[in-house]
């Protein structure tokens, strides 16, 4: 019989192996602070022999928003080292769903593989009535485990979707289905009769053909979200700046527009040479690079959302900050 996959399954933390203080906590568990033991998870997942050998890797469990860019880093390190010694067919992160937007994007963005690399998390805890991570575990295994996943870059499956880690973004708070690629649509389906379909490829720079390396990376620099509104003064520019920030990501009103008085702060902050990238705060559709846009030396975030901009223009900035360059990685990532 052919050998199973060896996949590499990391537990961050996250509500999947989070534990409530009875079946219908499906709110306040993580204030609860308790966790699955290690083995646990898997444990609640029986299925999952047929379809892989599974090998835990402990890794410091947290909320997603606990995170920090260092973890990242690290996790990163771990993941690409991990594939890069052969030591593993593909890996399977569990991550809270708060934040696993961004570790995948950053994944997809500096972990220089074609193995699949997948990230799972649950939107209700494991003590949950019908949690949904056990499920969404095997899914992300199959997925892991499929040849087609190979060369996809990093993936995202949860309720039996497959998203790019470049499009996918949580739009609801509780629901199961909360992860969606809005205008792009999913990549595939890990299905309910068990086989792993795709019907589209990310088209973009990733994984293997990047350009960035989490293996040679060092501190990110600070790099600050500005979120527009009616009104808004500019005040939270100058503070990003006053704070030290080399890049500021404007989320725009509409197709991008910030009001005047905080066009005005970013132009004070392109002055004193922090690099501005114009996003919306819409979370779907291209900002273009207008002639404005470019006449003042901004980038345009195409369709990255903010957060996810936020993480190209750091990795851009260990790089460059010449705005025609940035531009460039906006344009191919
Ligand atoms: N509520 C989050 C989750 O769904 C918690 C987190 O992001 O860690 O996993």
């Amino acid at each position: 019989m052919a050998r199973l996959p060896r996949i590499a399954l990391f537990l961050t933390g996250g509500t999947i192996d989070s534990v409530g203080s009875d079946r219908l906590d499906l709110a306040w568990y993580n204030e609860a602070g308790q966790r699955l033991a290690p083995g646990e998870l898997l444990g609640m997942v029986p299925e999952a022999e047929q379809v892989a050998a599974v090998t835990e890797v402990p890794f410091r469990r947290l909320s997603s928003h606990a995170l920090q860019p260092a973890d990242l880093i690290e996790l990163g390190r771990a993941v690409a080292q991990l594939l890069a010694s052969d030591a593993a067919d593909g890996v399977v992160i569990a991550h809270g769903t708060n934040t696993l937007e961004e570790t995948a994007y950053f994944l997809h963005l500096t972990v220089r593989t074609a193995r699949p690399i997948v990230l799972v998390g649950a939107m209700r805890p494991a003590s949950a009535l019908s949690p949904d991570g056990p499920l969404n575990l095997l899914r992300a295994l199959q997925v892991a485990a499929s040849p087609a996943a190979h060369g996809r870059g990093v993936l995202v499956v949860l309720n039996d979707t497959i998203h790019s880690a470049r499009d996918v973004t949580k739009t609801a708070t509780y629901r199961v289905q909360t992860f969606a690629d809005r205008d792009l649509g999913p990549l595939g389906y890990a299905d309910a009769d068990g086989r792993v379909v795709f019907y589209h490829s990310p088209m973009r720079r990733h994984t293997a053909q990047s350009e960035f390396d989490v293996t040679a990376l060092g501190d990110l620099p600070r790099v600050d979200i500005v979120l527009s509104y009616l009104g808004a003064d500019g005040a939270l520019v100058d503070a990003a700046v006053a704070a030290g920030a080399q890049g500021i990501v404007s989320a725009g009103t509409g197709a991008g527009r910030p009001t005047p008085a905080e066009e005005a702060a970013l132009t004070r902050a392109s002055a004193r040479g922090v690099v501005v990238v114009q996003s919306s705060r819409v979370g779907s559709g291209r900002v273009v690079r207008s002639p404005g846009v470019r006449q003042r030396g901004w980038v345009a975030a195409d369709n990255l959302v903010p957060w996810k901009a936020r993480l190209l223009l750091q990795l851009g900035l260990t790089r460059t900050r010449d705005p025609d360059q940035l531009q460039r990685l906006f344009d191919e990532y």
